[in-house]
């Protein structure tokens, strides 16, 4: 909620600066108006997306992709599957006297918008690849930031301001709204984003080095183009130099100045060869224009003027025809025809005695001259110049759309320098233009946003598999200590905890289970005057004492063959089976003897001694109660009979017992 509080008013500035923006006729640059309406169509979705209205966040957004992704198409679609002029055609069916580059973005911005509309389209999703997103639309605007500084004049890459400030905003708007979702998977994002924004900075480099290749390719198609015209336009001027020669050589022989028949129908064939020969005329030694052909009005009125007088300018070169032989030629003056030309001037020098008949003079109009040699050379789409140093002499070609580049080649015009320019129009260029950084840069993109996606996904297992791991073993610890539990609950159950003897119940199934054995004896045996101890010595000692006894007496019993156990108190219990009374007799005495030994004593230094009293069941069912209690009155009588001793239980019918 805080981070909206942010994250609105700054999608609410992206489409206001949009609607500024739109309003202050962003139609100026090329594709700037749908850069803006774009902007304006993302921030209406994104201020949609922040109230949570989903629905009409995707009904805004859906348009503003599907024309972005149209814009893509026309930048990545190679020539011969959709030309150029088709895009142009297209975009003039939409709205007349529009081109393609009025529809789409340029390219860096059209990158950041379709970055910014996927990411409202993936709903921040980190797995689905939101950071990478907004990453790369960060450095697209990076990019176009520094392509402010570095114009390019072919494709632009940038808007004007408004429509940059709108993606700075949307950009804020949308990480600042989407950055606090992220911290529980930040871990993850971190493995996967910065591997595949690296591999997205690299795509740029790459894409831009490939652009600036194709650029400069381009150049020198052009420059190459600018000579070709060059040498095709020399040759033909040389054409037209040697057929004047050959023209007024084909007089020389001749005694007399040419008819006008004559001279009309060979300065004809001349003139249809050549159409840019405004006038093919004769001059006579004095200067008097004889013949003129074409026959037009210009041209009639010239007939029997005196060049000298008519034509100032072209005085000197007329002189060195008429009267030094040699071809003279007029620099680039003004023609009477209304347009720069210049004038050639040819002696006719007769064969024989080499007299100087007169001159032929050929007037060049330059313009005419152009207009015909480049409808000959040059393609349409490119504009040709023909230069007199600064000063226009011809041209041809579209007055609009012209591209960024020109090349001039140098021109000899019969010793005149000339200067030819070449420019290609900008549709030309952009249909010449390469598809392949455009195609790089897509693909590029396409590979860093899979690889985020799974990178992303292995580090989520990654954690996953260790949260199972981990789990798996506090569940194995837990299940070890229950079973232990579970051991020690079934030992207690069976055992006695001080002494660490069998008890009492596990006797009782002891003895249970030799109830088929015969002889079968029993021992019970009371410590004599055990209270003392406690009384003289503490509970402690007492329960040593306890403990000592019954190892002492298990070592004894176990020797025997039989199972020592503690039968409550100071009381433990023997059972002997395969014993008959004299053999559980002797154990018992066994048993007495190693505890007064035992070093096991009273605070007045004397032994602690034991009383037992033993049962045998030679034959018979055992009634394990009765043998029992058979023994005990044996113990209470050696008890009563002073202590530290064994007596053995009264013969019962059916047992056979004995005495020590
Ligand atoms: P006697 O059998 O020779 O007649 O004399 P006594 O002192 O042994 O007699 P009695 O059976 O009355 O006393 C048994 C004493 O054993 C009483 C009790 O305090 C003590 N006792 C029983 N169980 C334990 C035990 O687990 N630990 C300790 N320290 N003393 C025990
Ligand atoms: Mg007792
Ligand atoms: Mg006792």
């Amino acid at each position: 909620m805080r981070h909206r509080v942010i994250a609105l008013p700054l999608t609410v500035v992206a489409l206001l600066v949009a609607l500024l923006g739109l309003l202050a006729g962003g139609s100026q640059a090329s594709g700037s108006t749908a850069s803006v309406l774009l902007c304006g169509l993302l921030s209406a979705s994104q201020l949609a997306w922040h109230g949570r209205r989903l629905r009409m966040s995707r009904l805004l957004l859906w348009p503003a992709l599907g024309w972005l992704v149209l814009s893509l198409l026309s930048y990545l679609l190679p020539e011969h599957w959709v030309a150029h002029a088709s895009w142009n055609r297209w975009a003039t069916h939409l709205m007349p006297g529009s081109y393609i580059d009025d529809w789409r973005p340029p390219l860096l911005v059209m990158l950041c918008l379709t970055l910014l509309g996927l990411v409202l389209l993936v709903r921040t999703r980190a797995n689905l690849g939101a950071p990478l997103l907004l990453g790369v639309a960060a450095l697209s605007l990076v990019g176009q930031a520094i392509e402010q500084v570095h114009d390019h004049d072919l494709l632009p890459l940038t808007a004007n301001g408004p429509v940059f400030v709108a993606q700075a905003c949307l950009l804020l708007g949308q990480s600042v709204d989407i950055l606090g979702g992220w911290r529980a998977s930040r871990g993850s994002i971190q493995r996967a984003l910065w591997p595949s924004l690296l591999l997205a900075l690299l795509t740029l480099a790459l894409w831009h080095h490939q652009r600036e290749a194709d650029e400069l390719r381009l150049r020198a198609d052009i420059e190459a183009q600018g000579q070709r015209l060059a040498g095709r336009l020399s040759s033909e001027i040389n054409a037209h130099l040697a057929a004047m020669r050959r023209f007024t050589a084909s007089w020389s022989w001749r005694d007399s100045p040419p008819t006008a028949t004559q001279w009309a129908h060979q300065a004809e064939l001349y003139h249809h060869d050549f159409r840019y020969f405004l006038n093919i005329a004769f001059i006579t030694p004095d200067s008097r224009i004889l013949r003129v052909h074409p026959g037009s009005r210009i041209n009639n009125e010239l007939l029997d003027t005196r060049l000298f007088d008519a034509q100032p300018e072209g005085r000197e070169a007329l002189g060195r025809a008429l009267h030094d032989g040699r071809v003279g030629r007029t620099g680039i003056i003004s023609l009477l025809q209304e347009q720069p030309g210049l004038i050639h001037y040819l002696p006719v020098i007769q064969d024989d005695s080499g007299r100087i008949l007169g001159a032929v003079g050929v007037v060049v109009g330059l313009q005419a001259m152009a207009d015909t040699l480049f409808r000959q050379v040059g393609p349409e789409t490119t504009a040709l110049s023909l230069l007199d140093g600064e000063r226009l002499l011809a041209y041809q070609g579209p007055a609009e759309r012209q591209g960024p580049w020109r090349h001039a080649a140098m021109l000899d015009l019969s010793g005149l320098p000339l200067t030819l320019v070449t420019r290609p129009g900008r549709d030309t260029l952009l249909a010449h233009r390469s598809r392949l950084p455009g195609i790089t840069l897509t693909a590029g993109l396409s590979l860093a946003y899979l690889l985020y996606l799974s990178l992303f996904a292995r580090h989520r297992m990654l954690v996953q598999h260790r949260q199972v791991r981990r789990s798996n073993r506090e569940l194995r610890r837990e299940v070890r200590s229950r079973t232990q539990l579970q051991r020690e609950i079934e030992w207690l159950a069976d055992h006695d905890d001080l002494t660490r003897l069998p008890n009492r119940r596990r006797f009782m199934q002891v003895l249970a289970e030799h109830a088929e054995t015969r002889p079968l004896s029993v021992l019970l045996c009371d410590v004599d005057h055990f209270k003392l101890i406690n009384d003289r010595h503490g509970h402690l000692t007492g329960d040593r004492y306890l403990a000592e006894l019954g190892r002492l007496g298990q070592g004894v019993i176990e020797t025997a063959g039989g199972v020592f156990a503690r039968f409550g108190g100071e009381e433990f219990v023997a059972c002997l089976p395969g014993q008959d009374a004299d053999g559980a007799a002797a154990v018992a005495e066994r048993l007495r003897l190693a505890l007064t030994e035992s070093g096991l004593r009273h605070r007045d230094g004397a032994p602690l001694t034991l009383s037992v009293g033993v049962a045998t069941l030679e034959t018979g069912s055992l009634v394990a109660d009765d043998l029992l209690q058979d023994a005990d009155e044996a113990l209470y009588r050696a008890k009563s009979r002073g202590r530290d001793r064994v007596e053995r239980a009264s013969p019962r019918p059916g047992l056979s017992t004995g005495g020590v």
